[in-house]
């Protein structure tokens, strides 16, 4: 039988969300058992959460005061050491999953498999390669533990409404100490995640200034949305990189996804395609953004957006 261990991303004592939708991925290996192994200071909060998911049997707490931060080098020879009683272990394709499981895999002696798309057998997987453009079908070695991160735009979150159990786990594993955390500056925000949002407003090259950016700011608050960006947007420094949406940027999963003055260049293209409903603002009717997008507005952004808000305001 599968034994599915996967690693939870957490901050501030709340389960990402990219947890539960890798609980989904897990979910559709016929027949697996899935286990979630929490690692922090004090794991109990977060653990909670991930017991309440769908699906899962156990919960395995890891406390360790070298667990407050989910630094990869001190997590991947603990996660490593757990990974002996299962066939799988996987965790999200964040930053947070990218970072730690080619440490795990190096540290097992296999090799990663990455973005995992969808399940078709417990050793056979579909995942994206050249910027999303083709699907590739990949066959895992059955006599190994398969190491693999999961495409969370790829599945829906698992619901709540488990009720697996939580066991606390003592590990033997030296730690090493030549990584620490020394500082951490984070963005703050109110607005949801761009990584996890139902709704996101994305701006393009066309904004020309970070301070006309204020436009999208302000239709995303209308929306309760998270805000996005393109590449070019973000390269003339209009907003940070951590809003770009695509190849080199974040992949998302919206159900609505507002792309404005954004022309719709592949590799942007690559972020939204498994996004719901696409809205294109753009003047320029043939912009291969018009393709994909569900409903097009061709006309000038700074005419288009105020007269969209106060329709909103009025709604
Ligand atoms: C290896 C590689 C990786 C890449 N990764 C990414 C990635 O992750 N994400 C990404 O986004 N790009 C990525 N790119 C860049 C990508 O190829 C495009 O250059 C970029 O997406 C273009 O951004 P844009 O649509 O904002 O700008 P443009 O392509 O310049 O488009 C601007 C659009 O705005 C429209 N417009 C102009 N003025 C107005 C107005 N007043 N009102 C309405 N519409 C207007 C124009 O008609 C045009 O369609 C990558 C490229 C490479 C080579």
């Amino acid at each position: 039988m599968a034994k599915v261990l996967i690693i939870a991303e957490h901050a501030h004592g709340q389960l990402n969300p990219s947890t539960a939708r890798s609980v989904t991925c897990a979910s559709a290996m016929e027949g697996a058992q899935i286990d979630i192994a929490v690692f922090a200071a004090d794991a109990a909060a977060v653990a909670t959460q991930a017991a309440a998911l769908q699906g899962v049997s156990q919960v395995l707490t890891v406390n360790h005061p070298a667990n407050a931060e989910p630094l990869a080098a001190v997590l991947a020879p603990q996660v490593a050491s757990l990974a002996k009683d299962y066939s799988h272990v996987l965790a999200p394709s964040t930053t947070f999953g990218k970072d730690l499981l080619p440490r795990v895999a190096a540290l097992l002696g296999v090799g990663q498999l990455s973005d995992i798309m969808a399940v078709e057998s417990l050793s056979r997987f579909r995942r994206p390669v050249y910027a999303g453009n083709a699907i590739i079908t990949v066959e895992a070695p059955r006599d190994r533990t398969l190491v693999a991160t999961v495409r969370i735009a790829s599945f829906q979150a698992a619901e709540a409404g488990g009720n697996a159990m939580i066991e606390a786990v003592a590990l033997d594993v030296p730690l090493p100490a030549h990584t620490r955390l020394v500082d951490r500056t984070a963005v703050r925000s109110d607005r949801p995640d761009l990584q996890t949002a139902t709704r996101v407003v994305s701006g393009g090259r066309a904004l020309a200034s970070a301070e006309n950016f204020s436009l999208i700011r302000s239709l995303a608050d209308k929306l309760g949305a998270a805000i996005g960006a393109s590449r070019a947007a973000v390269d003339a420094g209009y907003v940070p990189s951590d809003l770009q949406v695509g190849q080199t940027g974040k992949i998302i999963a919206p159900e609505l996804y507002v792309a404005v003055g954004i022309s719709g260049a592949i590799q942007h293209l690559t972020g939204i395609k498994d996004a719901g409903t696409i809205v294109a603002i753009n003047k320029d009717p043939d912009a291969p953004i018009f393709e994909v997008a569900d409903i097009g507005l061709v006309g000038d952004l700074f005419a288009i957006l105020p007269e969209l808000e106060s329709t909103l305001a009025a709604a």
